[in-house]
């Protein structure tokens, strides 16, 4: 089920980039890359909360996330991966894959959303980026 005001069922995502469909979501690379290799993972269908998923959606969904995670390990090398689900303005289920690193940012802590900053990678070093983690999935 979709919703034609969401910004995650119409794809009006312009602040990111795709970087592969999975079984049941789709993997995002953000242009804020603050949190070198953050990604997004949406789910397809628009529900809000993780309990409205079918029993077999969530098991693919738990395995989308996996394989994220551990494609991100493996090009990023990070100290560890947070996992964030907020949708507060965006009710659509998703999830912050944020890989951290000892002495970086927020280490220790939530990470923090910021547009506003420096931290906005080119279209062009994100999509170099996305094939990066695509290649290792
Ligand atoms: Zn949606």
């Amino acid at each position: 089920m979709k919703d034609t005001n969401c910004r995650y069922c119409t794809c009006a995502d312009d602040i990111s980039v795709k970087v592969a469909d999975l079984e049941t979501s789709v993997l995002l690379l953000p242009m804020d890359q603050t949190y070198r290799g953050r990604c997004i993972l949406a789910l397809n269908d628009h529900k809000s909360e993780v309990f409205m998923m079918a029993p077999d959606e969530l098991a693919a969904w738990a395995r989308d996330l996996s394989r994220a995670a551990k494609a991100l390990w493996e090009v990023f090398s990070p100290d560890k991966i947070n996992y964030a689900v907020f949708g507060d303005l965006y009710p659509h289920l998703h999830m912050h894959l944020v890989p951290k690193y000892k002495g970086g940012p927020e280490w220790g802590g939530p990470f923090l959303l910021d547009l506003s900053k420096d931290s906005l990678m080119s279209r062009e070093d994100l999509e170099e980026r996305a094939g990066q983690i695509r290649r290792k999935l």
